[in-house]
């Protein structure tokens, strides 16, 4: 597969429309990210050449952590490798043996694996449910010191999105801190703050990097505990200017989140299914062979859209995946939603 125009892939040669890559706002190649990593590489060279703490903390870090900083209306931010370094980096740094994490069961991976590098007792709670989080939290959260509880703010395969005002409600009550991963947010506004936001510079942002977004704190603590951090190099100088543009972009130009939700919203309502709480899409279709089926007679009408299905997902619920991005115009989404409405009812 191979980038061609706006979101256009080939495959075998052919070009098919994506509706599975995580730039939702089309930022990858604005022109005015593409200048600011050529820029950075102009200035500062290929590569970072060490550690942030040794040598490689270009100038542009500070830019980029600011700018993230105004973006999450925290006090500081944090610029990690990637989305799973700051992960595996970050709870560590929070949480170890004789503590506790109350996580959903729906989490990604690399989450897990930095509770499992942590040392702390993990349990988890039924997805996006609250009230399980907090029946959890009463039965165990007294035989351990610190209490961490995560979720993701939106989930990568339903597009559904987290009870915040419930979990932020329960950490209160059971001095417990709140974690989220807002790898697949795009940058609408969060009513309910968790005291650790951490994401990626990969998805919307359409570069490459993690960040966690918090107090003054939190963020002096990373620096001096998360080995993710301290021992990895810093990431190249185009890398982190394009991220600061985006980031920017991201912030002056609100109605390319909205668009990407009103194709979202558009597709949905063309195809009859209720209203979506993010730009991810899913299509239930049951039995692993029927989304197979229903994929490929969309890629023969010019469309490229994954078939989820087990083990990622439990047998019986494969479904195709839709993402929309502010990349697809109203009339794509018209003729997707048309090829939808007839793929998937033959098959
Ligand atoms: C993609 C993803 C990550 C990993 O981010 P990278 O920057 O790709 O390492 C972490 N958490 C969640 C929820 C993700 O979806």
């Amino acid at each position: 597969m191979q980038p061609a125009e706006s979101g256009l892939v080939a495959r075998n040669g052919i070009k098919l429309l994506s509706f599975c890559d995580n730039d939702y706002l089309g930022l990858a190649e604005h022109p005015k990210v593409i200048s600011a990593a050529l820029e950075a590489t102009a200035a500062y060279g290929a590569g970072a050449g060490a550690a942030r703490l040794v040598s490689g903390n270009h100038p542009l870090y500070t830019a980029l952590e600011e700018s993230l900083a105004r973006y999450k209306h925290t006090e500081a931010a944090l610029v990690f490798g990637s989305g799973y370094l700051a992960n595996i980096g970050t709870i560590p740094a929070l949480v170890g043996h004789g503590d506790l994490v109350i996580a959903d069961k729906l989490v990604h991976a690399c989450i897990l694996d930095g509770i499992r590098i942590s040392g702390a007792k993990l349990y988890r709670f039924a997805h996006n449910d609250a009230e399980d989080a907090a029946r959890l939290l009463w039965n165990h959260r007294h035989e351990y010191r610190h209490c961490l509880v995560i979720t993701e703010t939106i989930f990568s395969m339903d597009g559904d999105v987290a009870p915040m005002t419930d979990l932020r409600r329960i950490c209160d009550a059971n001095d417990a801190w709140l974690m989220t991963d807002d790898a697949h947010g795009i940058g609408l506004p969060q009513p309910v703050k968790a005291d650790i936001q951490l994401g990626t510079l990969s998805k919307a942002v359409g570069s490459y990097g993690g960040y966690v977004a918090g107090s003054k704190t939190l963020i002096t603590h990373l620096v001096n505990t998360a080995r993710s951090f301290i021992f990895s190099t810093g990431l190249p100088p185009a890398t982190i200017g394009a991220a600061q543009a985006a980031v920017e972009i991201i912030m002056a130009e609100p109605e390319r989140a909205q668009a990407a939700m009103d194709n979202a919203r558009l597709f949905s309502r063309l195809v009859g299914l209720p209203e979506p709480q993010s730009t991810i899409v899913p299509l239930m279709m049951g039995e692993e062979a029927k989304a197979i089926a229903a994929a490929k007679a969309l890629e023969t009408a010019g469309f490229m859209v994954v078939a989820i299905r087990p083990p990622t997902v439990p047998e019986g619920t494969s479904r195709l995946r839709f993402a929309f991005s502010a990349k697809h115009k109203p009339a794509d989404i018209e003729r997707l939603a048309e090829a939808v409405n007839h793929a998937c009812i033959g098959v």
